[in-house]
């Protein structure tokens, strides 16, 4: 067997173990009855030690150094190699960090979440804050043992976004916030309220759903290796590009709630079940830093393209022109007097508001530099916990014009600090501006792509999607694949003039009068 091979199927084995934790944690969050959670926690508990003593063993060492002499001198571009030089790099990062901040994060973990849980309850910042200032302490120590050139952030984006840095981020979001600001005022000072409210009305559960994967379909999301539950915090989760699967949430007035939802995590599925199947159990299909079995390339990446299925092509004109009609064949009392375009523009409604995971397309990344510009703060020393609350309000007010009157609806709204998840929220941001991007690159590359798409054709966007990005799993890095599909780096660019085109035309701003 060659070296090769031997690596290969070393790696193979730990996919295995990577994604039978992963169904485990499926069935914790959609299916298993409250009483399975103890021993669920001891089953996920000794697979992961198996996962991480497979990966950091003698063994990995000695197959690495082995691969590496076979491979010397293929070509650089190839799958190989690229899945070879990753095994490498992160093997080396992942030895770098101490056992014993492994477990402490892993026992502060659970303690942590459940006294902010009751903290958000009660409004009681204070009794939190000696939990978070541990987090904190503890990143700051991941930090160090991984390294960082500049700034502490650095290193623990690196986890989520590779490409990213704390001073690319400043640069990016002042780009940003010279769009979105002003966009934002304008619509404020045009908004008005719709001439009906859509969200009275009863929209029983069973036809939403239907609707929703009527929907995941037609973009080209294949039950035959998926599959739609609920859960209360969807999420899209892959055991292998064979079988994907995906949750959403149900309101009974809010219809966007669980179309949205499902619409968000088909984009997320879309990108999995894209991956080449030959990466399948490979190195390339596996996320190191996050001990996940995962196709996409980065969190920006993969939000790139559950936000461009949900929002550039779900939340779009077109879209609501080819599918309201069939919507209404499900509720015909509840939208007998609502049409596409009122439809189209309850969708897509701009409000200031206090909580991020009900923000709209224009606030939204106002909401993720707040948090971004707060995380930077506390690694680098310049804020400190107590100061939180205050921070918080003020920069809500100064970019959003609303403060909030709690800390519940405030700074302990997310749950990711609870966790120690310092560096995983600019990937949404990352995803959005790369959204349009890719839709710009593939409506310039497909001839009759507008057409297509106001046919409610998905299948020539899919196949353009799965060719530049997701067949190529983790082989590229998101900065690599906005290269080959672009032929530049991030740019807010395309985003910005976007959303300018679509709620200048929604909110009748006319020309940007300065
Ligand atoms: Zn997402």
């Amino acid at each position: 067997m060659s070296a090769y091979e031997q690596f290969q199927n070393h790696i193979a084995e730990l996919s295995d173990i990577l994604n039978a934790i992963s169904i485990l944690k499926w069935d914790a969050r959609t299916q298993m009855p409250p009483g399975g959670a103890e021993t669920r926690g001891y089953q996920l508990a000794t697979l992961s030690r198996l996962a991480q003593e497979h990966f950091i063993s003698d063994k990995t060492a000695r197959l690495l150094d082995a691969v590496e002499a076979e491979i010397a001198g293929e070509d650089e571009d190839s799958y190989r190699v690229r899945a070879v030089r990753q095994t490498r790099q992160y093997f080396e990062i992942i030895r770098r960090i101490p056992l014993d901040l492994v477990s402490e994060k892993a026992a502060l973990e659970p303690v942590s979440e459940h006294v902010w849980a009751k903290a958000k309850v009660e409004n009681d910042f204070a009794s939190f804050a000696p939990y978070l200032q541990q987090q904190l302490d503890l990143a700051k120590r991941q930090a160090e043992a991984i390294g960082y050139q500049e700034h502490p952030f650095d290193a623990l984006v690196f986890e989520y976004e590779p490409s990213m840095t704390a001073a690319k981020l400043r640069v990016l979001f002042d780009q940003l916030k010279a769009g979105l600001l002003p966009l934002l005022q304008r619509i404020v000072a045009h908004d008005r309220p719709l001439e009906r409210d859509l969200w009275v009305h009863e929209y029983p559960l069973d036809k939403q759903r239907a609707f929703a994967l009527e929907i995941a379909q037609a973009f080209g999301y294949d039950l035959n290796r998926g599959r739609l539950d609920v859960a209360p915090h969807p999420f899209e989760i892959s055991f292998t590009r064979q079988d994907v699967r995906i949750t959403t949430r149900y309101s009974l007035n809010y219809l966007p709630m669980a179309l949205f939802g499902t619409l968000h995590e088909t984009g997320h599925a879309l990108y999995e079940q894209g991956v080449d199947p030959a990466l399948t159990r490979t190195a390339l299909t596996i996320d190191f830093l996050g001990k996940y079995p995962v196709g996409g390339t980065s969190y920006g990446a993969h939000e790139s393209q559950s936000r461009l299925w949900e929002n550039q092509i779900g939340r779009s004109r077109e879209f609501w022109e080819v599918h309201f009609p069939r919507l209404r064949e499900y509720f015909p009392e509840q939208l007998a007097r609502a049409d596409a375009d009122l439809m189209y523009r309850a969708v897509n409604r701009v409000r200031p508001s206090l909580i991020r995971v009900e923000a709209d397309e224009v606030t939204y990344n106002l909401h993720i530099m707040l948090r971004v510009e707060i995380e930077m703060g506390l690694l680098d020393g310049s804020l400190k916990v107590n100061e939180l609350p205050e921070v918080w309000n003020a920069k809500m007010q100064e970019y959003l014009g609303v403060t909030p009157d709690t800390d519940t609806d405030g700074v302990l709204q997310d749950i990711h600090w609870s966790g120690g998840g310092f560096g995983s929220f600019p990937g949404y941001t990352v995803g959005n501006v790369m959204s349009a991007q890719f839709l710009e690159a593939a409506r310039r590359d497909v001839p009759g792509l507008n057409d297509a798409l106001a046919r409610g054709e998905y299948a020539p966007l899919l196949h353009w999607l799965q060719q530049n990005i997701y067949r190529h799993g983790r082989a590229y890095s998101a900065s690599e694949l906005l290269q080959r599909c672009t032929g530049s780096d991030l740019q807010v660019g395309p985003y910005l003039a976007y959303l300018e085109a679509k709620f200048s035309d929604l909110y009748q701003l006319g020309a940007y009068a300065h």
